[in-house]
């Protein structure tokens, strides 16, 4: 016998752990499934990364209720300097000029974790079963079940109206339910890791382009920033294994002096980066979010904002659905989800997608162009309002929670 919900997530991670605390102020009974609790060394999500949390979606965690367990851990980011290593064109985003306390926040994810998860515990209706990983699924007409795997052996179903993939890029549900999905190595690796510098960084954030790939500082607490440094794999494991006074210096020849010398480096990680692109959102009595769905070169840092959307998209469907009587896991939920997302999907995708192409193309007149285009969005407030819009969440279609509305 399965126990029965109305909804499954499948993936407690950020994005997954987000919609079950989207979901709890309506009337369904939902079950998170994740392989890894939030302090496990091996959890994907919740791991040394810090993120930066666009304004828009600042607006969805606190309608959703859960800002204010995040904002102590939060950085705000008033401006944001991006720049083209060797070449003479820059610009400067300041939240002042569009009417923002901030453009976004930098939040630990080992902080985005716990906060969720207890958000989670407080409400009967929404349950969090861990460790447990989901290795089969099989789809009826009228419902769905998941089988989960536990720790000791056993095995367990669980049934529900609408199971929802939020296990990543590699997503096991995204395969399982037969969904596609187009992927492309960058032929990149991340490396990631908190650093101070000697100069306070004032709440601003640096992009900035180089030959090697793009390199981020994100403000942090303190003269701490989180580093994003984007480079060949090969180049990766060089800087990976370097002495700290080696990494440094390469690190600043890399950066500059923006912020004075760069003094410390914390624990280095590194990711390699893979555009993921699923065929579809959905399959029958199957949605995918975040990863699941898409995942997401870091420049610009998207691909959590992207994901908390669907959240939101989805907790509105499913609000409707509830209001109206519908199946939530029914067929005109499932569309009504799919071509919600789609616009927002691919603008973002484009976008990144698009940055890690000019930037890293070392053609002279690809490298002229790019500067041009730096000083063109310096000199063309419209453009840069439209640059603005949409990397701080706040483009096109916006779910309630986006708007800072209760999800019903
Ligand atoms: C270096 C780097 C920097 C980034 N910086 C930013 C940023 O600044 N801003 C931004 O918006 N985005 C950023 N991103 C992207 C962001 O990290 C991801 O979009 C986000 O983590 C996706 O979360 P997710 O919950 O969809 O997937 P994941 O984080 O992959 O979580 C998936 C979860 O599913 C669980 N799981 C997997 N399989 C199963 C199974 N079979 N059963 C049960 N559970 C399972 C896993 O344990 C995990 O907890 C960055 C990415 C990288 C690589």
């Amino acid at each position: 016998m399965s126990e029965s919900y109305d909804i499954v997530i499948v993936g407690g991670g950020m994005v997954g752990a987000s919609l079950a605390a989207a979901l709890a102020p309506l009337p369904l009974r939902v079950a998170v499934i994740e392989a890894l609790p939030p302090t496990s060394s091996e959890q994907p999500s919740y791991d040394d990364r810090a993120t930066a949390v666009a304004y828009g979606s600042r607006r969805i965690f606190d309608a959703m209720g859960c800002w204010r367990a995040l904002e102590s851990a939060a950085t705000p980011i008033r401006r944001i300097h991006v720049s083209d290593r060797g070449r003479f064109g820059f610009t400067r985003m300041d939240s002042r000029d569009y009417g923002l306390e901030a453009l976004g926040y930098v939040i630990e994810n080992r902080a985005i974790g716990p906060a969720l998860w207890d958000q989670i515990g407080g409400h009967d209706n929404l349950r969090m079963i861990c460790p447990a990983r989901v290795s089969a699924l099989t789809v009826a007409g009228d419902g769905a079940e998941v089988t989960v795997s536990r720790e000791d052996g056993g095995s367990e179903r669980f049934g529900a109206a609408l199971v929802v993939a939020a296990d990543g890029a590699r997503s096991p549900l995204r395969e399982l339910a037969g969904i596609d999905n187009d992927s492309r190595d960058y032929g990149q690796t991340a490396v990631i890791a908190n650093v101070s510098t000697s100069q306070p960084h004032a709440n601003e954030a640096f992009e900035r382009f180089t030959e090697h790939g793009p390199l981020a500082m994100l403000p942090m607490a303190g003269r701490r920033c989180s580093l994003v440094w984007t480079m060949a794999p090969e180049a990766a494991a060089r800087v990976l294994a370097a002495p700290e006074d080696a990494f440094l210096d390469e690190l600043q020849q890399a950066f500059g002096f923006r912020l004075g010398r760069i003094e410390r480096v914390g624990r280095r990680q590194s990711y390699p980066l893979t555009l993921v692109r699923a065929g579809s959102q959905t399959a029958p009595r199957v949605a995918l979010i975040g990863n699941a769905a898409h995942a997401l070169h870091p420049v610009a840092g998207q691909g959590f904002n992207l994901g908390l959307r669907d959240v939101a998209a989805l907790a509105e469907v499913l609000a409707a659905a509830v209001r109206d009587g519908d199946d939530p896991g029914g067929a005109s939920v499932l569309e009504a989800y799919e071509q919600w997302r789609c616009e927002d999907h691919e603008r973002v995708i484009t976008l990144t997608d698009s940055l890690v192409r000019l930037f890293t193309n070392p053609l002279g007149p690809v490298k002229a162009a790019r500067g041009l285009a730096l000083l063109g969005l310096d000199l063309l407030p419209a453009a840069k309002a439209g640059f603005v819009r949409q990397t701080t969440g706040l483009a096109g279609r916006l779910p309630r929670l986006a708007r800072g509305l209760p999800v019903a």
